[in-house]
């Protein structure tokens, strides 16, 4: 039938409808988790290699519901996205992440991690966020390349202010990392449209590594690329020995994944830095 022209035809889909519920449910749902307190932030280590230092650390929301079941982000961000709940849900994100920052420094002072941040595609849309960046900033009393933010190539195609608002972040100061990198349509592009401090290499990549030339060959031309336009480059999502030799060889110095640690508690990030001080 020619659109406009024929009867319109509107069909009851219960399962749409259902699932339509349930995300505004959730979207309800978050906004008083939030506002009662079940999120907290876990903190993964990014490590230099070969000696598995911690250099930064990336911080990764958890929503413990009230029956003590843990709800994993990548169920409920989307959502949060969707429904613009990412909003209030990414202000607490940066500053909880800033606030423990800041104490880190205070403990810690030159030992203290860097911290990244996601920053989810809406959050990008939004044109005050550099100024709320930097009042978070300053309300801590933390120099700006002390925050790294972590986009992904989706989220800064994402249009409208989108680019404008990682540049803006970029001249103030702040860290800009690729997350997910080479997941997109056009990765290498973006390296010369965003200004770019760090390129995360996505897990499905890394996991290639100790296979065949042709499943290593972006891990080992990204080492290339990063070098010659001086980037950092960090290899995500390591869970073996092998890969982290692998990724020495090709001349990595930054690697993320369970094989050195998991997402932990700030505590738990202070004991590793003390540890490391007193080696
Ligand atoms: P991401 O930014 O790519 O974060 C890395 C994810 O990989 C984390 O999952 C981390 O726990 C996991 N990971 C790290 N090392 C390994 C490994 O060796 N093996 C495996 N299998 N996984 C590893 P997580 O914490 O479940 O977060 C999932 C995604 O949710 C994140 O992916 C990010 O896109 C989003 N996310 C998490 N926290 C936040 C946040 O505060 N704000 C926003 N906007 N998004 C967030
Ligand atoms: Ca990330
Ligand atoms: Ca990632
Ligand atoms: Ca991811």
């Amino acid at each position: 039938a020619m659109a406009g022209v024929g009867p319109t035809v509107v069909r009851y889909d219960a399962a749409l409808e259902q699932q339509v519920t349930r995300r505004s449910q959730m979207a309800a749902d978050l906004r008083r988790a939030l506002a009662e307190g079940e999120f907290h932030l876990l903190y993964q280590p990014i490590v230099a290699l070969p000696d598995g230092r911690i250099s930064s650390v990336e911080a990764l929301i958890r929503w413990t519901r009230a029956d003590g079941r843990v709800v994993s982000p990548a169920e409920f961000i989307p959502v949060a996205e969707d429904t613009g709940a990412i909003t209030d849900l990414g202000a607490w994100v940066l500053e909880t992440a800033c606030a423990q920052a800041a104490a880190w420094q205070r403990r810690h002072g030159g030992a203290a991690p860097r911290v990244g941040v996601n920053v989810s595609a809406r959050q990008l849309l939004d044109p005050r966020l550099p100024a709320t960046v930097a009042a978070v900033l300053d309300r801590y009393g933390l120099r700006p390349d002390g925050l790294t933010v972590e986009v992904t190539e989706t989220a800064v195609f994402g249009g409208g202010h989108a680019l404008a608002t990682v540049a803006a972040l970029s001249a103030q100061g702040i860290t800009i990392a690729l997350d997910d990198f080479g997941t997109g349509h056009s990765s290498l592009g973006l390296l010369r449209t965003c200004p770019v401090d760090i390129i995360k290499v996505d897990k499905s990549f890394v996991d290639g590594l100790g296979g065949s030339p042709q499943q290593e060959a972006i891990v080992t031309a990204l080492a290339g690329i990063a070098a010659t336009m001086r980037l950092d480059l960090v290899a995500e999502g390591v869970e073996t020995e092998a890969q982290a030799r692998r990724l020495v060889e090709l001349g990595y110095r930054l690697a993320q994944g369970f094989y050195f640690a998991r997402p932990m508690p700030a505590t738990e990030i202070d004991a590793m830095i003390e540890q490391a001080d007193s080696r």
